[in-house]
């Protein structure tokens, strides 16, 4: 079942690049596997998934353990300050960065690893309340501090769209987002890159590549609509 769902991703994905005139090479496909069952994670694992996104830092730990060392985990989630220890050494990049307060206490706990943490900036593009992340004119004031942390590098941004019925709605907000990044690029921020542009999700992806995506987070689309009662 996952491996038709994946082929049509695939077959979306390189087709918003032809649209795009982007190369396939440029965007990654991130699976979101969140509440999904080790064996599912497994069975994507053998058709070649690497990497996987999730938001619950126990599912992290427990799959982490469970699964083969050269899957690439990313946090997508809202991170608690007292749960990174549990998560700070088994993640490859953290995309929900939204205060200064958070990136704080991940720089104490990477610090404590001697490791450098790739992060993402969440942005609240939308300006939804119910939403986690920056207002667009925090997010190069919490920039100019948190690049001075020696254990964060920053990545780039990400967002969560709105859940709209016609994905194209979404497109001012990807663009928007390309923009800020284009404009922090143009600042030349120390220890600072805007290369990844984490956004996009199963209703939305082939518009977030288009509008420059480079990272897309599926879910649905690969494995499924979710269970949260199990
Ligand atoms: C769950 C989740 C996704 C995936 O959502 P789908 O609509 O199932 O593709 C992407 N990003 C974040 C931050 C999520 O929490």
């Amino acid at each position: 079942m996952i491996e038709q769902q994946l082929k049509e991703v695939e077959t979306k994905i390189q087709a918003a690049c032809d649209r795009a005139h982007r190369d396939r090479s440029e965007v990654t496909l991130i699976a979101v596997s969140k509440t999904k069952p080790i064996e599912t994670l497994k069975e994507a694992y053998d058709l070649n998934i690497r990497v996987f996104g999730e938001n619950k830092v126990q599912e992290i730990v427990d799959k982490y353990e469970a699964l083969p060392n050269d899957i690439h985990w990313h946090m997508i989630g809202h991170l608690q300050r007292n749960k990174i220890k549990y998560i700070i050494d088994k993640v490859d990049m953290i995309h929900s960065v939204d205060s200064v307060r958070l990136a704080e206490a991940i720089e104490k706990e990477a610090g404590k690893h001697n490791v450098i943490i790739q992060i993402l900036l969440e942005v609240n593009v939308a300006e939804e309340e119910s939403k986690f992340g920056l207002h667009i004119d925090e997010v190069v004031p919490t920039l100019e501090i948190i690049s001075q942390f020696p254990h964060i590098k920053v990545c780039g941004l990400m967002t969560i769209a709105p859940f709209v019925d016609n994905p194209e709605k979404n497109r001012p907000i990807f663009a928007k987002l390309r923009k800020l990044s284009v404009d922090i690029r143009d600042k030349n921020i120390d220890n600072t890159n805007m290369s990844i542009l984490s956004m996009g999700m199963t209703n939305d992806y082939e518009v977030a590549i288009e509008e420059g995506a480079t990272m897309i987070r599926v879910g649905t689309g690969i494995f499924g609509i979710r269970n949260y009662n199990l």
